[in-house]
């Protein structure tokens, strides 16, 4: 065929070939042809590319815009702006700043659709660019969707195209950046095609950039995928997301203020950003851990970037994490140092999580520019040439040679060849190995603490680190396969909430989420104790109509959540002194404020119900719409025990079903009695219980007696009463427990205590008496 003739001045057209005058519109497209391609020139002369290799680019793109001229594409562009596009990513986004891939990115649909062949290529730009082409052509088109027998083809000609990639990755680089520029103008698409190309790019494409290191490219593939072919989640997720990041707008910038105002007098070159998770990552954590989107915490990460000189770039981000290290307090289970062992795909980074105001876990990445520049381009910043123009790419080459093991063993038919591609992207399992030599077999991306519960429960609950091979690694570590693991434990150690996120295995989940159910427990006894010492002052209590104020006013759901938030001091207990101020000065909550309350409430409320929890632990008959309960003063049931609920003006008062004052409701109000029961599991809610306690009169025996109760954390003295008459002490304890089993252990720790004579819980009505 018959090469183009190459059209100077371009833009200056004025009519088409076949002699019409051009309408305004291509006149528009022709500007932003002439406009692009300029742009894409500066970027490839600034980053110091050579006259002669720029004229050999032009040269492309002309006869790239001769091939397809006429051609429109869907969206009704002419077809040249999708390759001059695609040029602009490889060289722009992607930093492959060559004359091969910039040649080959204006060219990579010439052959497949127009009439020019691969040899006019090879003849007019070498052969390394039309080996490129060669291979773009042949996975030209899907891959794969549709039918077994289309999937086998697709499949033959993916494992060829593979194939090239261990010749030249530069066919792949281009192809991404086609797939992207593709997945960019999806929206001219039918819904079917978008379907099908969305899927397509979610199943190999955005791996395929992940394991390249192409960050960037990887997330926005997953993005619009996303996009297109679930839109609404997409866009309910998205929602949610701006909502936040407008909330934490003033958080993040003060966060970032103390940064920089502690790295200033360091006199280092640094940079602070801060980033969201993409929506696609967010969903998928959503999905996978099946979290509700308020329960991801990690979803902006904050980075600090260093300008410096190599060869104490590790040591100046070590600086960095010391000192912000002393602005915010660091969590040393978060603490990923990828600067000592990059990741596989060459990441280097240092993670940490810092406790910023408010005592919110931030996480902070430090690295130098060199890093961050790996981390989003990933192997495109690998790219170096020799002289002769033969690619090498160090970091990459095993796993070429990996990949090509496994696509040119011709014993395997084509598709499984694509599926040990898959996996070799992203292989199933690994087996590790216990010191002992017992081998585990484990998800991929199993930690050390997986590992460590997979061992036993305690053993993971205690871990702290392992020792690998004969490093010590971090409990979030990543497990390869082969590796021996020796899991590292202290008593010092307890899970927490983070570890949740450092766990892929469902039985780490479990004992991590009891142990903190566990710990949760403890947290409001204590803050409901605080809350208690603070509020007996001024005279307000949980049963006090001032309660519904207080939550509004903290912005709390429940009181569960107010007095964790109490106890672990994300309300400061001085806080409640504000309170009380407020309602002095006779003011009231404005609508606005208790709407957005009340909503907060709900919203948490839908969440426990969905996951058949009663906020309260309390489970009243379904049919019964119960805003609140109290339990009789008279009878003081608690969990464990039976009980039933009588409707009153008041709401519902529960009684236990031996209280002889519920026998006498019953039998004349039996209408007004809902069944009721005590929520399966532990409950939060502490309960009034009272005992006797009747011993042999000693100096120290009350000191006795408030030990032994003080040891068992989840039970709290309310009123103490004590008698001597004669030699005989009587105690009336009045405590908060939180359930029956609680009371009846004290009650016989107690009876153990030497001169004790008995324990008796009162019953109903006793401790009146007393
Ligand atoms: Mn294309």
């Amino acid at each position: 065929m018959r090469l183009p003739q190459i059209i100077p001045g371009l833009g200056r057209n004025e009519s088409n070939e076949n002699g019409q005058a051009l309408t305004p519109e291509d006149i528009r497209y022709q500007k932003q042809i002439l406009e692009e391609f300029q742009q894409l020139n500066r970027h490839l002369r600034n980053k110091g590319m050579s006259r002669p290799d720029r004229t050999m680019v032009r040269r492309a793109f002309e006869f790239a815009q001769k091939a397809h001229e006429g051609v429109k594409r869907k969206s009704g562009e002419p077809y040249i702006l999708h390759p001059l596009s695609v040029a602009r990513i490889v060289v722009e986004e992607m930093g492959l700043v060559d004359v091969v891939s910039a040649s080959a990115a204006f060219l990579h649909d010439v052959v497949e659709d127009t009439d020019f062949e691969l040899r006019d290529i090879e003849r007019e730009f070498g052969s390394k660019t039309m080996q490129i082409i060669d291979g773009l052509t042949k996975i030209k088109g899907s891959m794969m969707a549709g039918q077994p027998e289309v999937i086998s083809k697709q499949a033959e000609n993916f494992r060829k195209v593979l194939l090239t990639i261990a010749d030249d990755i530069r066919v792949v680089l281009v192809k991404l950046a086609d797939r992207l520029h593709n997945m960019r103008t999806l929206g001219a698409m039918r819904q079917e095609s978008k379907l099908k190309i969305a899927s397509e790019t979610l199943y190999i494409y955005a791996p395929l950039a992940h394991r390249l290191g192409l960050y960037e490219i990887k997330t926005e593939l997953e993005e619009l995928a996303f996009f297109h072919s679930q839109e609404n989640k997409y866009r309910e997720v998205a929602a949610k997301l701006e909502a936040e990041k407008a909330e934490m707008r003033d958080y993040i910038a003060r966060f970032i203020n103390g940064i920089r105002s502690a790295l200033r007098p360091t006199g280092l070159d640094f940079e602070v950003r801060h980033r969201f998770k993409s929506i696609y990552s967010i969903y998928l954590k959503m999905l996978r851990k099946n979290l509700a989107f308020e329960d991801i915490y990690d979803k902006y990460a904050i980075r600090i970037i260093l300008q410096t000189r190599e060869g104490i770039e590790r040591t100046d981000c070590w600086r960095v994490y010391s000192i912000i290290s002393e602005l915010y307090t660091p969590n040393p289970m978060r603490l990923r140092d990828w600067i000592t062992v990059p990741k596989e795909n060459g990441y280097e980074s240092l993670h940490t999580t810092l406790g910023g105001p408010e005592n919110r876990w931030v996480e902070v990445q430090i690295r130098t520019t060199r890093m961050d520049e790996v981390a989003e381009k990933g192997v495109a910043a690998h790219w170096k040439y020799k002289d002769n123009g033969e690619a090498i790419e160090q970091p990459f080459t095993d796993w070429i040679a990996q990949i090509r093991n496994i696509l040119a063993n011709p014993s395997r038919d084509a598709l499984e060849a694509v599926q040990d591609f898959k996996e070799n992207l992203k292989p199933n399992d690994v087996y590790v190995f216990t010191p002992a030599g017992e081998m585990l077999r484990l998800p991929v991306g199993s930690s050390v603490l997986d590992f460590a519960y997979k061992i036993h429960s305690d053993v993971g609950n205690s871990a702290i680190g392992a020792k690998v091979g004969n490093r010590v690694v971090s409990l979030e570590y990543r497990l390869r396969a082969g590796e021996m693991v020796e899991v590292l434990t202290s008593r010092k150690g307890e899970p927490k909430k983070e570890w949740l996120h450092m766990v892929q295995t469902p039985r780490a989940k479990d004992h991590i989420k009891a142990f903190l159910r566990k710990q949760r427990r403890e947290l409001i006894d204590k803050g409901r104790d605080l809350f208690r010492w603070r509020a007996r002052q001024y005279g307000i209590d949980e049963q006090h109509p001032y309660m519904k104020e207080l939550l509004a006013f903290f912005m709390e759901p429940t009181p569960n959540e107010f007095y964790h938030a109490l106890a672990t001091r994300r309300i400061a207990p001085e806080k409640i002194a504000e309170f009380i101020e407020f309602k002095k000065s006779g003011k009231e909550l404005d609508s606005e404020s208790l709407a957005a309350w009340d909503l907060k409430r709900r919203q948490m409320e839908a969440r426990f119900e969905e996951a058949g929890i009663d906020p309260d632990h309390l489970i009243l008959s379904k049919d019964a719409k119960i805003e609140s309960y109290k339990l009789a003063k008279c009878c003081n049931p608690l969990p464990g025990d039976d009980i039933l609920g009588f409707n009153t003006d008041q709401g519902v008062v529960i009684h236990r079903t031996a209280c002889p004052k519920a026998l006498q409701l019953m039998s004349s109000f039996g209408s007004q009695i809902i069944q009721a029961r005590w929520a399966d599991g532990q409950c939060g809610i502490a309960f009034l219980a009272a005992f006797r306690v009747v011993g042999l009169d000693k100096q120290g025996m009350l000191l006795d007696l408030i030990r032994v109760i003080s040891q068992r954390k989840k039970i709290n003295i309310r009123k103490v009463s004590i008698e001597s008459q004669d030699t005989l002490f009587e105690g009336i304890f009045h405590l908060y427990v939180s359930n029956l089993e609680e009371l009846s252990k004290l009650m016989s720790d107690l009876q153990e205590l030497p001169n004790v004579y008995t324990v008796n819980r009162l019953e109903f009505g006793q401790e009146e008496s007393a």
